[in-house]
């Protein structure tokens, strides 16, 4: 039987990407969305074509209720979840002077409440199985702040606390817990930024260029499999050395 892995906001840009080379290693894949699209279609052909079963599954993480439905469908149909992608995440960028109070909860409650409620309704199934990795998207923002980014680099922040403690509290259970934090990684997320900050951005960092999704999704792997299985509470940075 295949290990299963759980992703949300599986249909694009580093989720898909976590998807496919989960996939490629032969895990059955839950793909959490929260639109649904040709872009969920298409990851979701993409993934059987890797001959694995590639479950998708509806919700907006911000709902509690909703999380804990679709982790329930998922353990109905796979009867086990092995791990856990703690991926979904928005941005509503803007200064303090400009930022208005739904801006900052919205950003909230997707990144950092959001990866609270899957994992909370997931861990039950873990610790019943005394088996389990649980990997949560943050950003390198998380760890060194950001102009124009005080609600997105305080849920990446508050995602790395909530990834300590819960390894902490969850090692004898061998369950692991890490946190991967990208740097500037090219997807729609980082689309919206001019070709003139993205080459001023390249240029500071020393390996000179974005990173793309697979950069991210190799280290989700790692963190995924047998070869990490001494590593838990680490903030993985995967930035080409922006942060360091
Ligand atoms: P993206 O292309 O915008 O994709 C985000 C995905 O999350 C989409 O599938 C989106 O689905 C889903 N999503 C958003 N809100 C959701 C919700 N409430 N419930 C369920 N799914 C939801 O972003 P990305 O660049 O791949 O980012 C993925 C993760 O990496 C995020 O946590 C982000 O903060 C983090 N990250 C990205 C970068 C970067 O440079 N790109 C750097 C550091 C960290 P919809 O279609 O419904 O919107």
């Amino acid at each position: 039987m295949n290990k299963v892995a759980l992703i949300t906001g599986g249909t694009r840009g580093i989720g898909k990407q976590i998807a496919i080379t989960l996939a490629e290693s032969g895990y059955d894949i839950a793909l959490n969305y929260r639109t649904e699209n040709e872009e969920l279609n298409e990851t979701k052909k993409e993934i059987e074509n890797l001959n694995v079963k590639c479950f998708a599954v509806k919700g907006d993480v911000s709902s509690f209720e909703e999380c804990e439905k679709f982790v329930k469908e998922v353990i109905e149909e796979y009867g086990q979840i092995d791990v856990l992608v703690n991926n979904a995440g928005i941005t509503k960028d803007t200064l303090i002077a400009r930022m208005k109070k739904e801006d900052f909860e919205s950003v909230i409650n997707v990144n950092l409440v959001g990866t609270f409620n899957v994992t909370k309704n997931v861990v039950p199934f873990m610790m019943k199985a005394h088996n389990g990795r649980i990997i949560n998207i943050s950003s390198v923002v998380g760890v060194s702040g950001n102009a124009g980014q005080s609600n997105y680099s305080a849920s990446k922040a508050g995602i790395i606390g909530f990834t300590k403690s819960l390894a902490k509290e969850l090692g004898s259970r061998n369950i692991l817990v890490n946190a991967v934090a990208p740097g500037f990684i090219e997807t729609q997320m980082t689309a919206v930024l001019k070709d003139e900050t993205k080459d001023d951005i390249a240029k500071s960092i020393p390996l000179r260029r974005m990173g793309n999704t697979k950069d991210v999704a190799n280290v989700v792997k790692f963190l995924s499999s047998d070869d990490s299985s001494y590593i838990t509470g680490q903030v993985i940075n995967v930035d080409g050395g922006m942060l360091m």
